[in-house]
């Protein structure tokens, strides 16, 4: 598709820092940046493991700093840049230098828990956060949101339904919101009978039908726990309680979200099921810049579906959604067990349905040893996080070790 473009005078050029680059969503992030006629600039880009991936990203996109989180790639990173003016780093701290180069926007595009200390960084040093590392709310969701008032910043939602709110909601006084439905498209398991979701293998809860996403959360996505983790995370940034938050289950994943008013009136947001849309806004919000992302037609969709989502062969939405209610620090807690739990799942360690039963069960623990208090800090939800995945870990062996008995 041609997009009309204009020139962009130099000082209304965004810089921006990407966080998590070479994943799903910061690879589309590039795409959009590199489709921009020059409208964005970038600064740095970080990575996880990957020194090749990062440096040949860092190159196209013209990244003038360049983090790996994985330390073991220095070397190779610093090879595969050599000749350019691309500043290579390696390790942890590195990819919270990432986080504080100077920018307009900083995407929050890594995976998992790793995100949480860069994305602060860049939060707590008054950058406005694109954020689509959603583990970030769930584990440190009111440090997160207290920091972003005090620094007086934004998080803007990158996660596609909390996008759609973002921008149902409008300028609306929370008093006048009745309900927040988030819709979940049900994943791959949907239309499958308990006991094959029992079965399933990592290479099926891969298989999205309607989103391609990174390992972790397509895991989430096909057990429902990702729509948990977005309802804490719906939570966390609009300041609304578990009792105005629905999931419905819609499988064509067209509507996105809907904000439900007090005098009965409904808005919604619909757009064709690409995270190009939702990361597109938030890079030039409050503007708006042309992408060549996929264009919804209803008519080729013809039908839309709406389901109430079914708790019994999907027991991670419950445990998110009680996680949610009891409050606390029951979402890090969540978080945490979860994320052991569906590494594990892909190593083909437990079955689909023990990773809702794990979570639940650090859950129960953290309440029976009466330490799950609401994370204060940052600081106070990562030591939080860590004795939880040191628990889970050492459960896992446990039975790993009574199965190798029985056999
Ligand atoms: P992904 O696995 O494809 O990518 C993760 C990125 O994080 C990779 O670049 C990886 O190298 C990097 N990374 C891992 N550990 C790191 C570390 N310690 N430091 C720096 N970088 C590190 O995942 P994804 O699908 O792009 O998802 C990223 C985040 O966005 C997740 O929190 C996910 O829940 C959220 N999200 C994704 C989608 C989607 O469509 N993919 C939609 C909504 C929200
Ligand atoms: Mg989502």
């Amino acid at each position: 598709m041609q997009l009309r473009q204009s020139p962009v005078a130099d000082r209304d050029v965004r810089s921006v820092v990407i966080l998590g680059a070479t994943g799903s969503i910061g690879r589309s992030t590039a795409e959009i940046i590199a489709g921009a006629g020059g409208a964005f600039r970038v600064e740095a880009i970080a990575g996880g493991r990957d020194p090749q991936a990062l440096a040949r990203l860092a190159r196209e996109l013209g990244a003038k700093f360049a983090a790996l989180a994985d330390p073991r790639g220095y070397a190779e990173l610093k090879e595969a840049l050599a000749g350019t003016s691309i500043e290579p780093a390696a390790g942890e701290e590195a990819v919270v230098a990432a986080a504080l180069r100077p920018s307009d926007i900083v995407m929050g595009a890594i995976a998992g828990t790793a995100g949480v200390k860069p994305t602060f960084a860049a939060l707590s040093a008054g950058r406005t956060v694109a954020l689509a590392n959603k583990e970030c709310l769930v584990c440190a969701g009111a440090p997160f949101m207290h920091q972003a008032a005090a620094s007086g910043t934004r998080l803007l939602p990158v996660d596609s339904e909390h996008n759609a709110i973002f921008q149902s909601m409008g300028e609306a006084s929370l008093d006048t919101i009745e309900m927040i439905t988030l819709t979940a498209s049900g994943g791959p398991f949907w239309t499958w009978p308990s006991e094959a979701i029992a079965k399933a293998t990592p290479k099926q809860a891969l298989a999205h039908p309607n989103w391609s996403m990174g390992p972790k959360i397509s895991v989430d996505s096909a057990g429902l726990m990702n729509k948990g983790l977005e309802v804490i995370e719906a939570h966390y940034l609009f300041g609304i309680e578990a009792a105005r938050l629905d999931v419905i289950v819609h499988a064509q994943s067209v509507v996105h979200g809907l904000v439900a008013f007090t005098d009965g009136s409904v808005t919604a947001g619909l757009a064709a099921p690409d995270m190009k849309v939702p990361i597109a806004y938030c890079l030039s919000f409050p503007k708006r810049s042309a992408t060549a992302a996929r264009r919804l037609d209803l008519t080729t969709v013809g039908r839309l579906t709406f389901e109430r989502p079914d708790f019994d062969r999907f027991p991670a939405l419950r445990v998110a959604i009680a996680a949610l209610r009891t409050g606390g620090g029951l979402p890090t807690v969540l978080n945490a067990a979860n994320e052991i739990a569906v590494e594990a799942f892909l190593k083909r360690l437990i079955s689909f349905y023990e990773i809702a039963q794990m979570v639940e069960q650090a859950c129960n623990t953290a309440l029976a040893d009466g330490v799950a208090h609401e994370p204060e800090s940052v600081a106070d939800a990562l030591a939080m996080d860590q004795a939880v995945r040191e628990r889970s870990r050492f459960v896992l062996a446990r039975q790993a070790a009574s199965r190798a008995r029985v056999q």
